[in-house]
Order: C-alpha cells, then sequence, then structure tokens
C-alpha cells in the first residue's frame, strides 16, 4: 500500500481542511491560478513533472465530489475549465485531470480538489 493509500484509509472530513489554510493564506502555496471563486497552486508532493491542485476557495460542504449538490454545477464546471486552462498551459503535450472521491477512491483531503497531472506520458489504467 502507498502512502497516499494508507493515508486516505485514514482520513475524514474536517472542519477545517489544509486546503481552507491555503485559502486564508494561513499556509503558503506556489499559486499558479486565482479567480473569485477557484484556486490553483502546485502539490507539495508532486506524482510527475507538472501536479497542480484546482480547489473551489469556499467549501461550502463540498468536501468530495460524492457531495455536490445540483446548486454547485455552475462551480464544477468552472473547476473543470480551470483544470483546462492550467492543463493547457502547462503541459502542452497533453495531461490528466483526477478527481479522487472517499476511501476506495484514495482521497485523503477532503475539500474538493481537481489534480492536474502531466509533463510526462501518463500510464493507464490507474492502480
Ligand atoms: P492523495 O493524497 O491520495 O493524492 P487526495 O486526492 O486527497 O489524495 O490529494 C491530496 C493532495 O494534496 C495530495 O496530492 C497532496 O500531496 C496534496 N497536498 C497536501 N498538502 C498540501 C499542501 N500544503 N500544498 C500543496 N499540496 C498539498
Amino acid at each position: 500500500m502507498s502512502d497516499e493509500q494508507a493515508k486516505a484509509q485514514t482520513a475524514t472530513p474536517e472542519e477545517d481542511t489544509i486546503f481552507d489554510k491555503i485559502v486564508r493564506g494561513d499556509i503558503p502555496c506556489k499559486e499558479v491560478y486565482s479567480d473569485d471563486r477557484v484556486l490553483a497552486f502546485h502539490d507539495v508532493n508532486p506524482t510527475a513533472p507538472v501536479h497542480i491542485i484546482v480547489i473551489p476557495k469556499n467549501r461550502d460542504g463540498l468536501s468530495q465530489l460524492s457531495k455536490a449538490r445540483e446548486d454547485q454545477k455552475d462551480l464544477l464546471g468552472h473547476l473543470m475549465y480551470v483544470a483546462q486552462q492550467v492543463g493547457a498551459k502547462e503541459c502542452p503535450g497533453g495531461f490528466r485531470v483526477v478527481i479522487n472521491d472517499g476511501k476506495d477512491g484514495a482521497q485523503s483531503v477532503y475539500h474538493l480538489h481537481l489534480h492536474v497531472i502531466g509533463g510526462r506520458p501518463m500510464k493507464w489504467p490507474p492502480g
């Protein structure tokens, strides 16, 4: 079991996530993109030459994709659009967008986030 899988087994939704702290500026990040709703920054433990995390600034119950409400569809679309913008800019050869959901999905931070991964050829299928 990888470190990430092990972390995912014990991770649970929290009142204040590490990504909330990044949004507030309590923890630094290497910012790639920011607007009123979305923040993108480099992953601290990259799995590829490019590994960027895209998050909603206001979590508003969106701890994971499977908790998304109908009124958040526009935000979900915006997150995907920002992932596309960031991916196309940083990885002109192509990229992968991943959302891990829950224990079996190997999610460790319960604040919805998209991984934009690239800068090398990706393998398939993922483990
Ligand atoms: P996993 O840890 O299995 O990848 P997630 O999909 O929940 O599960 O991903 C959380 C991601 O957040 C990880 O890739 C991790 O490296 C990243 N991360 C954790 N803390 C920070 C931080 N302070 N700054 C940037 N990225 C972070």
